[in-house]
């Protein structure tokens, strides 16, 4: 499996996504927002599009469909229950699912609502896994759930199928927000060292040659996995005493998102 980070360069801070079966060529497009961009980069390298999948469906993750699909004819993949609100979706795909690509690369869809309610994230079955995280899992962060999502779901998600992941497993989000989230992290718990050192080394990082962090680091820089971490709870009873001094993780993870939304 060849994995292709696209950086768009626009306001939104978009990555897209090719990854590319070595054997045949074939490649898969994740959100190819910048359809001139992820044509460029599999005309440069010589591979075929020959899929697009939709994370969601947020017109920063759509918009590029009907012009990648007119120069290539891929098929428009995204979850089942997006079909209504995805133009020209030609395969719905839920839990469980694979996706291949060519003849050596397999994607298990994973269903994972929270910041829409059919978002779906893609784990490459490769010696070392590979999330596609689209807008669920950001490094150093989560995502909203202003626009058709629902934080309780998005917890869910979290809990009991994100952390489970292998520690070696490497995110690739939708988009690159790590510096600001990285603030946040140290704005909840202002003695996080590895995240004090990693918004030191990537604060000015260039998005086209960015950092892949994996779950384990994710695990040490990203406070909607840190629910358990006695400074994140200490200094969330100053905006939230209500939640006592053994708050559990969901009323955590819910407390931090909702700050995380006027922050
Ligand atoms: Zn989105
Ligand atoms: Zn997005």
């Amino acid at each position: 499996m060849i994995v292709e980070q696209i950086w768009t360069g626009n306001s939104y801070r978009n990555f897209n996504y090719l990854i590319a079966c070595p054997e045949s060529g074939d490649a898969l497009a994740i959100d190819p927002l910048d359809f001139k961009k992820c044509l460029a980069v599999a005309k440069d390298r010589g591979w075929t599009i020959t899929q697009i999948l939709n994370t969601h469906e947020h017109g920063d993750h759509t918009g590029g469909n009907k012009r990648m699909v007119k120069a290539t004819g891929a098929a428009v993949i995204a979850h089942e229950n997006a079909a209504s609100r995805i133009p020209g979706m030609s395969r719905g795909v839920g839990a469980g699912d694979v996706i291949s690509v060519g003849v050596s690369v397999d994607l298990e869809c994973l269903d994972t609502p929270g910041h829409t309610m059919s978002h779906i994230c893609l784990l490459s079955k490769t010696d070392q896994p590979a999330l596609f995280s689209g807008d669920t899992l950001f490094n150093a962060g989560a995502g909203n759930c202003h626009n058709g999502g629902h934080p309780n779901e998005l917890y869910e998600t979290f809990s009991k199928q994100l952390a489970r992941l292998p520690d070696d497993t490497l995110i690739y989000p939708g988009h690159d927000y790590i510096a600001n989230n990285l603030r946040f992290t140290l704005d909840r718990e202002p003695d996080n060292g590895v995240a004090q050192q990693m918004l030191a080394d990537y604060e000015d990082q260039d998005p086209d040659d960015a950092l892949v962090t994996t779950l384990a680091q994710e695990r040490q820089i990203n406070t909607f996995f840190r629910l358990g971490s006695p400074s994140v709870i200490e200094r969330l009873q100053v905006d939230f005493p209500e939640i006592g001094d053994n708050p559990d993780e969901r009323t955590v993870f819910l407390k931090l998102r909702e700050l995380r939304n006027r922050w």
